[in-house]
């Protein structure tokens, strides 16, 4: 199954990912974790993206696409993926249905988390929290301020992928404003119906 989730900063596609990655085996190919790991190894890549990221902007397509068109090919990703972060923009979209194309593979589904966006700075301050309380580094872009960008970022770049794949027929939408627990049944729920049909 591959699958992408749709959604703002602090939707909880992550949180998510992680939680169906054991039930259909596959693995969460999270751009945002790539980049990170990149930064902290300080690769090239990680070199390029660090200060886009702090900033809470989003990194050339160039850069994550190639990200993207290496991570599939891994061994792990070959029964399929469940994209976490990736694609942000229209154009990384393309570049994917161009790199599975080639590949003779198509997506199974995009689903997009609905998120009353005004939550999101305060589910985004408690993720911070959490982290610190866990003795683990609290990312840089979980700020406040960083945060808007991010937003806003995501308004005006990414947004636009909900028409673009409800014009594949491939979007669905969960609510995301349900307790953790309720949303991942409700995403089983949706993603197994898909695996039935499918078969
Ligand atoms: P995330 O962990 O998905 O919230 O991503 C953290 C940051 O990494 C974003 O604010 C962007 O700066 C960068 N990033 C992650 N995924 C992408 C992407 N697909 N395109 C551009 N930038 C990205």
């Amino acid at each position: 199954m591959r699958i992408i989730l749709l959604g703002p900063p602090g939707a909880g596609k992550g949180t998510q990912s992680e939680r169906i990655v054991a039930r259909y085996g596959i693995p969460q190919l999270s751009t945002g974790d790539m980049l990170r790991a990149a930064v902290a190894a300080g690769t090239p890549v990680g070199l390029q993206a660090k200060a886009v990221m702090e900033s809470g902007g989003l990194v050339s397509d160039a850069i994550v696409v190639g990200i993207v068109a290496d991570r599939i090919e891994e061994a792990d990703a070959k029964n399929g993926f469940i994209l976490d972060g990736f694609p942000r923009t229209v154009e990384q979209a393309k570049a994917l249905d161009a790199m599975l194309s080639e590949k003779g593979i198509a997506l199974d589904s995009v689903v997009e988390f609905v998120v009353d966006e005004n939550a999101l700075v305060g589910r985004i301050a408690k993720r911070a929290e959490e982290t610190a309380a866990r003795g683990q580094p609290v990312r840089k872009d979980d700020t406040p301020e960083v945060f808007k960008t991010r937003l806003d970022a995501y308004r005006r770049q990414t947004a636009p992928l909900s028409d673009y794949y409800a014009g594949t027929g491939l979007l669905q939408t969960i609510d995301g404003m349900k307790p953790v627990d309720a949303v991942s049944q409700d995403l089983v729920a949706l993603l197994d119906r898909h695996t039935a049909a499918a078969s």
